[in-house]
């Protein structure tokens, strides 16, 4: 199951699952209802669950595009069904992460959204919430929630229930837990291949590369003085004459401002530079002191490869103290995506 909410994580959700769609994947997750509806309107015609919260005053809209609704708790349930209309739902089960999800133990619950005669259960799932660690700690919290979810389906297999489609691991639950044989793996992160590539964290480590580049032109080359400064806050004062590079790239478009005063960087011509002064909100400056070949027009990768020199959304993300998923669904709509 792709997950393809926010946007595709800033990949543009359209695309992403269209591709995927053609490549034989057949179901979806998104956040939203309208995430939802958005995928339909353009041809999506496979599974699509929506794993939010949706106002049951939209029932309607559910039905009238087919999507799959998570049912968060049994409350939930009980209002969805009284409202009289037939839909599908997969039953979110809360072992632990304590976000959405009827509580594993509240069986007798459970065994009564599966008869709700409006309800048409089409799976049942959990997820978990330190499945990237491998903290030692981390790994028998896991263990617990992934026992009681068996626990709770042997039960309900007991009370001669049918198990619709189980679903357990995102894409850290797939790397560390790969031994779990589910129907579905709900994948974010990993299918845009940005999970963490620097050291063997995870317990299988196949080759995921980085789908997405962020890249601009240089708008403007200009010369500074010593003793001269760039931009808002008069951070950035030159100690010697430089050459920098303004880049038409800032905040607004889902770039970090506190990469700020050489806290980020960028490639240009192969070369790592730093990102100098405040970023600001269309703009930010870079100094190319030491890469006098620069002329305006000439592409700087914010993140992606430029010749033997890296940036991953995960290092943009580790020097911003955020995680590559913040990094990606923030890219801005103002950002032209160019696929290849
Ligand atoms: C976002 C989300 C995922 C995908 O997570 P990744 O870590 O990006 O793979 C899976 N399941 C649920 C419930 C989610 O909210």
């Amino acid at each position: 199951m792709a997950v393809v909410k926010a946007d595709a994580y800033g990949h543009g959700a359209v695309k992403v699952a269209s591709f995927l769609n053609e490549l034989g994947i057949k179901a979806f997750a998104v956040a939203t209802i309208d995430e939802g509806i958005l995928l339909r309107k353009k041809g999506i015609k496979d599974d699509i669950l929506i794993l939010g919260y949706t106002d049951p005053s939209r029932i309607g809209h559910l039905i009238r595009y087919s999507l799959t609704q998570t049912i968060i708790d049994y409350d939930y349930a009980k209002r969805l069904n009284d409202d009289g209309h037939s839909i599908k739902v997969h039953i979110k089960i809360d072992t632990g992460m304590h976000r959405m999800g009827e509580n594993v133990n509240k069986v007798d619950k459970i065994i009564k959204i599966f008869q709700f005669k409006n309800l048409e259960v089409c799976g049942i799932y959990t997820h978990l919430c330190v499945s990237d660690s491998r903290d030692k700690e981390d790994i028998m919290f896991t263990e617990r929630q992934i026992k009681s979810f068996y626990s709770l389906l042997d039960n309900l297999e007991n009370n001669n229930i049918i198990l619709p489609k189980v679903h357990i691991q995102s894409s850290y639950g797939l790397l560390n837990y790969p031994q779990l044989h589910c129907d579905y793996v709900r994948l974010g992160i990993a299918i845009y291949g940005a999970v963490d590539s620097v050291g063997d964290k995870t317990k299988i480590q196949p080759d995921l590369r980085p789908v997405l580049s962020l890249k601009a032109r240089v708008a403007l080359i200009r010369e500074i003085a010593a003793g001269e400064s760039v931009s808002y806050g008069r951070t950035f004062t030159a100690d010697n004459d430089c050459r920098i590079a303004v880049i038409p790239i800032g905040y607004a478009d889902g770039f970090p401002r506190n990469l700020s005063c050489e806290c980020g960087s960028a490639l240009i011509h192969g070369y790592r530079v730093p990102i100098i002064g405040k970023i600001c909100m269309d703009q930010l400056i870079i100094d190319i002191t030491n890469v006098p070949e620069v002329k305006q027009g000439d592409i700087v990768t914010l993140i992606g490869i430029d010749g033997s020199e890296k940036i991953y959304a995960t290092e943009v993300a580790d020097d911003s103290k955020s995680i590559a998923n913040e990094i990606l669904s923030r890219l801005s709509y103002r950002l032209k995506k160019i696929y290849i």
